[in-house]
Formats: structure tokens, C-alpha cells, sequence
């Protein structure tokens, strides 16, 4: 049984992009309210006394977008500076990174993942919804900003979409041969914008590295992620390409994590909410820690059962709830 040790935490399900996979521009999404939010109090009594104590050591912030939640610099900081914190990383779309790369460095921060799912910043625009001013040029900025600051890794997602940006594969990938950046594929997945889905569906990843064979070749990296993603290695490259597939293959079985929202519902998986917890309530009604340790350990005595019901009714049905509302 794998060990789940891993907690991605949502800390907004707002965000400044609205992505066509997930958010897209026009869709009514109930937003959380300020007040429904875990505070970074809550938060941080939730890691140290409930999460650490029953085996999570790593934790990534997520959203939404995390770098709009106020104050996160010094979230970082409290996270990292615990004894127990064995790796804290954190997925932005890239867009305040330029401002934030060295105080978010500074607070401990040492791992980081940026989505950029083109290279040309009219393809971008269009992905992230076209709001008439271009910011691609201030996420490339982010991304030279993290690199040079020194984050390491430094991790590219890439979201593939038929159509739209498929046609650069071979250009994102390249981008992993001069530096040591690790530029990962991921499956478009029918979460949030089924419309979207419909008429495009996914790529396969093993489709993607036969483009990429031909191309220049492919080997097995030795350097492996705890995550879900299959590495490769363009031979001679100096970072790797992740391939995330959770579409064209189940993984289900290698899942180390739980998901925290930012409205404080312990989720124990990303497609099923089986079993999932409130335990902002809970907090604010005044449970002891105990109890809520006791309760955790109940969800991750019934994780792999969830685990296998999923791997088993697969990834087909269009879920919801978007990415940012769950914490991708
Ligand atoms: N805003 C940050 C960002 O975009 O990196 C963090 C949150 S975002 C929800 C986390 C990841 O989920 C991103 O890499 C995004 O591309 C991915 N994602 C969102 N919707 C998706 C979908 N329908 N299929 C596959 N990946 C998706
Ligand atoms: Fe925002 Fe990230 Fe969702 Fe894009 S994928 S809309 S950047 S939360």
C-alpha cells in the first residue's frame, strides 16, 4: 500500500486567468467567501496538529491561483520553518512571479510548477481567456524570475488541448534540452469544461513521445518524481518531460496524496469525494485536534478502497467541479 504522506492545499479557488479547460470565461462558479476560507491560523493548527502528526511531511499550495491570496509569502515561511516539513511546493500559473520569485525563495520556497501551455502568446491569450492585453510576456518573466532565483526544480505544465496548442509539442519539449527545466504533458482531463471537452477530447501521452521519438529520440530519465508523471529524457537534455496519464493509463493505485480545499473539505481523491471531511467546521465548532487526527486516519483507512473503486469506474464520466474549485 503506498504511503500517503503528500497534501496539496487550495488556498483561493479564485483565480486571474480563466483557463478554457477549467475556469472559462462566463462560467458561473460559486465562489468561496472570504469568511468560509480556512485562515492561515486554521491552516497552520490543521498541518501542525492534525496532518503532520498522522504522516503528511509534503505539502504543495495550490488553487485557484495562490499567489492572490494575501499574505502568502509569509505562509510559506511558517510551513517551511517547520521541523517536520520535508518538501513544500506550490502550482501558479506564473503570472505574479516575477514580483514574488525572491520572497517566496527568501520564505523557503525551493520547489515550484508554472502552467505555460504555449509558446506564442496569441495561442495563450486564447487559452487563458482574452481579456485584450497580452501576458504571456509577464508569465515568461515569472518563469526567468524562478530560475534565476534558483528554484529547483523548475516545472513547466503544459495542458494538452486537440487543436489549440498540440501542434507545439515539440517546441515546449524543447525547452528542457538547454536548461534545467522539466516540462510536463498532462492529459486534458473532463473536469470543468466539458463543452470543451466534447469537441476536442485528449491527446495520449504515447503519442506525444512518438512525436517526440522521431524528433530526437527518448530515454527513461534516472531521475524519477514521487508524482504521478512517467519521466523521459531527450538524450543530452539537461532536465527532463513528465508525462501525466491520467486519461490513457490509471495510476489511481500509485496515489500518495489527499487534497485540502480552500474552504477547509479534506478530499481523498481528485475525482471522488467519497468519505470527504469538513474540518474547517469541525475546527471552528470546536473539535480537539485529536478527534480530527482520529478522523483523518479513518479516510486514509478507507483510501484505497476509494482508490480502487475509482481506477475501477475510470476517468470517462465530466466532473463539475473545476480544477480550481477542488485544487488542482
Ligand atoms: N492556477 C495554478 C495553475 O494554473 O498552475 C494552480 C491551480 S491549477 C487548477 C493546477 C493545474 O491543474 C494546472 O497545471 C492546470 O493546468 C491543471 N488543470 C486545470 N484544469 C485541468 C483539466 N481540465 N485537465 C487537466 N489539467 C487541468
Ligand atoms: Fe486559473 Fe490555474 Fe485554472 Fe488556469 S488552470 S484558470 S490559471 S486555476
Amino acid at each position: 500500500m503506498n504511503q500517503v504522506d503528500y497534501l496539496r492545499i487550495s488556498l483561493i479557488d479564485r483565480c486571474n486567468f480563466r483557463c478554457q479547460y477549467c475556469m472559462p470565461e462566463g462560467a458561473e462558479l460559486d465562489y468561496i467567501l472570504q469568511q468560509q476560507l480556512l485562515s492561515y491560523e486554521e491552516l497552520l493548527t490543521l498541518i501542525e496538529e492534525v496532518f503532520i502528526p498522522v504522516g503528511f511531511t509534503r505539502f504543495r499550495l495550490t488553487g485557484g491561483e495562490p499567489l492572490l491570496r494575501p499574505r502568502v509569502v509569509e505562509l510559506v515561511g511558517a510551513i517551511a520553518s517547520l521541523p517536520q516539513t520535508q518538501d513544500l511546493s506550490m502550482t501558479t500559473n506564473g503570472f505574479l512571479l516575477a514580483r514574488l520569485a525572491q520572497d517566496l525563495y527568501n520564505a523557503g520556497l525551493r520547489r515550484i510548477n508554472i502552467s505555460l501551455d504555449s509558446l506564442d502568446p496569441e495561442i495563450f491569450e486564447q487559452i487563458i481567456g482574452n481579456r485584450g492585453r497580452s501576458r504571456w510576456e509577464q508569465v515568461w518573466q515569472g518563469i526567468q524570475a524562478a530560475y534565476q532565483v534558483g528554484f529547483n526544480p523548475l516545472k513547466l505544465n503544459v495542458v494538452v488541448i486537440p487543436g489549440v496548442n498540440d501542434h507545439e509539442i515539440l517546441d515546449l519539449a524543447a525547452l528542457s534540452i538547454n536548461r534545467e527545466w522539466h516540462v510536463r504533458f498532462i492529459e486534458f482531463m473532463p473536469i470543468g469544461n466539458s463543452d470543451l471537452f466534447g469537441d476536442r477530447g485528449w491527446v495520449a501521452s504515447e503519442e506525444l513521445r512518438q512525436r517526440i521519438r522521431s524528433r530526437w529520440g527518448l530515454t527513461e530519465s534516472q531521475i524519477r518524481g514521487n508524482g504521478p508523471a512517467d519521466v523521459f529524457k531527450i538524450p543530452g537534455a539537461k532536465g527532463t518531460l513528465g508525462f501525466i496519464s491520467q486519461m490513457s493509463e490509471c495510476f489511481c493505485d500509485r496515489c500518495n496524496r489527499m487534497r485540502l480545499s480552500a474552504d477547509g473539505w479534506l478530499r481523498p481523491c481528485l475525482l471522488n469525494e467519497t468519505g470527504q471531511i469538513d474540518l474547517k467546521t469541525a475546527l471552528r465548532n470546536g473539535v480537539k485536534p485529536a478527534e480530527l487526527r482520529e478522523r483523518v486516519r479513518e479516510l486514509l483507512n478507507i483510501k484505497p478502497e476509494i482508490n480502487f473503486k475509482q481506477r475501477h469506474s475510470g476517468t470517462t464520466g465530466v466532473y463539475t467541479r473545476t480544477m480550481s474549485q477542488i485544487g488542482g
